[in-house]
């Protein structure tokens, strides 16, 4: 087979030691960064997009000084670990993942009957019967294409990886990884423009995502890098007064969420046509629906909604409703 070529302007410095990869996407944002940054020992990469597309990893290997001797993988979504088995391969580099990320890559894209799983959590969030099949469909032939690496080398938050200091970033993914070293944020997924990270509700994730993903805000804020790069869109200059711009977004959505709660049980299926419009495609519904829960969740955190649930449904009220007077 002839070897994919690299398109233009797709592999660029960005900063001396810091080269960013940009490759493509079939949907979403229609691409993904992945970044190699340069060691004593070779080069670091860091993420290593989705399975489903030929990377041209020998053209791209050629252009480096050096060897690649480790990758890094920040989340496990697909647009990020899917190519790591491929890309482990190309380079013959160990991959390391966290060790939460990793446990929970293993049971989403390494056990069969994880769509079945999802679809019947979703149903108890009020999904309709012809999105649930849809999900399942989906899922199994989604899986195929998600090639991550088994085994991968384990590292926790408070580690280092060639005096990078590896961050604890959940919210977009429970696991989620970011580096840092001499006020340089890789970010993965973790802070994002000029599109807002996706925060979703997933079963047998931890329980307060956009709580968590605040946290996560908050410290970004804190420690102030000069520069942030990240996994889709632009390089940020000023990551402390994004973290902040995206904290007053989700805001903004939280105080949305509240004024569609009533006295009446809703479902976040039901509510997720509010927030985001009828006009969705099941796939891009799913991502409405998870998105709605983690706003819904983070209310009842902080006791703005009440979650009701039978066993067989979840649903959200307003917090003055069950017989009790408003506050
Ligand atoms: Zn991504």
């Amino acid at each position: 087979m002839e070897a994919a070529k690299l398109s233009e302007h797709a592999f660029v410095e960005v900063e001396p030691g810091i080269r960013r990869l940009t490759l493509p996407l079939p949907s979403g944002p229609k691409h993904v960064h992945c970044y190699f940054l340069r060691g004593a020992d070779g080069w670091t990469l860091v993420d290593t997009g989705l399975g489903l597309m030929e990377t041209p990893w020998e053209a791209i290997l050629g252009e480096l000084d050096g060897p690649v001797v480790r990758i890094v993988i920040t989340h496990m979504h697909p647009d990020h670990v899917g190519g790591a088995s491929e890309a482990a391969a190309a380079t013959g580099a160990p991959v390391t993942q966290g060790r939460l990320d990793y446990a929970q890559c293993e049971r989403v894209w390494g056990s069969s009957d994880w769509p079945e799983h999802i679809a019947v959590w979703f149903t108890r969030q009020g999904t309709t019967a012809a999105i649930a099949e849809e999900l399942i469909e989906s899922g199994h032939v989604f899986a195929d294409f998600v090639r991550f690496a088994w085994n991968p080398a384990l590292v926790e938050p408070g580690d280092e990886v060639d005096g990078w200091a590896v961050l604890w970033v959940p919210g977009h993914a429970d696991g989620h990884l970011a580096l840092h070293r001499d006020g340089v944020l890789i970010a993965g997924d973790s802070l994002l423009a000029p599109i807002t990270p996706a925060i979703g509700l997933y079963p047998e994730s931890r329980p307060d995502p956009l709580g968590d993903y605040y946290d996560t805000l908050r410290t970004l804020e804190a420690l102030a890098p000069r520069v942030s790069y990240g996994g889709h869109g632009e390089t940020i200059d000023a990551p402390a007064l994004r973290a902040r711009e995206i904290m007053s977004h989700h805001d903004g959505r939280l105080d949305r969420t509240t004024s569609f709660l009533t006295a009446e049980p809703r479902s976040g299926f039901d509510l997720s046509f509010d927030l985001f419009g009828r006009e969705l495609p099941p796939i891009q519904r799913r991502f409405a629906i998870a998105e709605t829960l983690s706003h819904l969740e983070r209310l009842v955190a902080t006791g703005r909604a009440h979650r009701h649930e039978d066993g067989r449904t979840v649903a959200y009220t307003a917090p003055s409703s069950g017989g009790r007077a408003p506050l």
